[in-house]
């Protein structure tokens, strides 16, 4: 595996491995890699010709109060991860390669940016988007892979490739979770053994809904207040919103139809986690191994 550290050698690299029409996948990172993560590449594997995958923490997308210099580390072994899973080329370059002095020009998402983790993340969706539009520019792949776990990711990636035009296909990959339930994440090793356990909350306050909408509950406002009425079981995690979605607009719902997103965000401790399900229309939902790998 080749690691490239500026964005000329990036994309030298991956025109190379373009030619002759193979098909390039795209999985970006911010490293600290676990089985979420692999799942991307393998996806990206079984479709593409040549893997590449960038490890960036994006200090854009991280407010001032927020774990930017704790965010765990781990290059050598994320380095390792990737190589074994057959990444051919990995970018990860330096923040002043990503941002040189004077960079004053954003993304924005408009509307879609407000809502979910960007009402109680102020400007974290504008850091994503314009992080992802500059490696998509950088590597010009053909697909990109991106966890179902950040749903409102994928609402506004997607979004920000139909607006701007860009030729990837944005393809989002099934939740990957602990034996327990608990979605995985980089930010799970900052759990004590304790909030460990508390942690798990948030799945069954998912399950909870999943269960009443396989039993006909189609009321977005009854869902949400079950949803609601679990994760007060523990009372030591503060709930940070719960809500059921429009998939694609991110827009609250009244009927819980076909595709509809059931969304939650809690504090345990300090450590903000996330999770969600997608409620199908044909019956049942996915929370975990969901059979959509639903792409475009
Ligand atoms: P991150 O390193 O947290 O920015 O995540 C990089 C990519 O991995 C994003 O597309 C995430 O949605 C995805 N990802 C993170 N956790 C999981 C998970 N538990 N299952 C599937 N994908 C995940």
């Amino acid at each position: 595996m080749r690691i490239c550290k500026t964005a000329e050698e990036m994309r030298a690299a991956c025109y190379a491995l373009k030619q002759g029409g193979k098909r390039l996948g795209f999985v970006p990172t911010m490293g600290a890699l676990h089985e979420g993560h692999l799942s991307l590449v393998r996806a990206a594997r079984s479709s593409c010709d040549a893997v590449a995958a960038s490890i960036f923490v994006n200090p854009l997308q991280f407010g001032p109060q927020e774990d930017l210099a704790k965010y765990p580390r781990s290059f050598e072994r994320d380095s390792e991860l990737f190589a074994k899973e057959g990444v051919e080329l990995l970018f990860a370059p330096a923040v002043e390669e990503m941002y040189p002095t004077g960079a004053v020009t954003w993304v924005t998402v408009e509307g879609l940016s407000d809502r979910l983790d960007g009402r109680s993340r102020p400007g974290h969706f504008r850091g994503v988007a314009t992080v992802v539009a500059k490696l998509f520019h950088i590597v010009e792949p053909d697909a990109a892979f991106f966890g179902q776990k950040d749903a409102a990711q994928v609402a506004i990636i997607r979004r920000m490739v139909r607006d701007l035009n860009f030729a990837v296909e944005v393809v989002a990959c099934p939740i990957v979770r602990e034996a327990d339930g608990l979605a995985m994440s980089s930010r799970n090793v900052y759990l004590s053994p304790l909030e460990r356990r508390q942690a798990l909350v948030l799945h069954r306050a998912l399950e909870r809904v999943k269960e009443l909408w396989e039993a006909g509950e189609r009321d977005a406002g009854k869902l949400e207040a079950a949803g609601r009425e679990e994760m007060e079981k523990e009372r030591s995690v503060r709930l940070d919103y719960f809500e059921v979605v429009d998939r694609d607009s991110l827009e609250t719902v009244e009927v819980a139809g076909g595709e509809a997103l059931v969304a939650v965000a809690a504090y345990v401790g300090t450590t903000r986690l996330i999770d969600n399900l997608v409620l199908l229309a044909a019956g049942g939902a996915e929370t975990n191994q969901g059979p959509s790998l639903r792409s475009g």
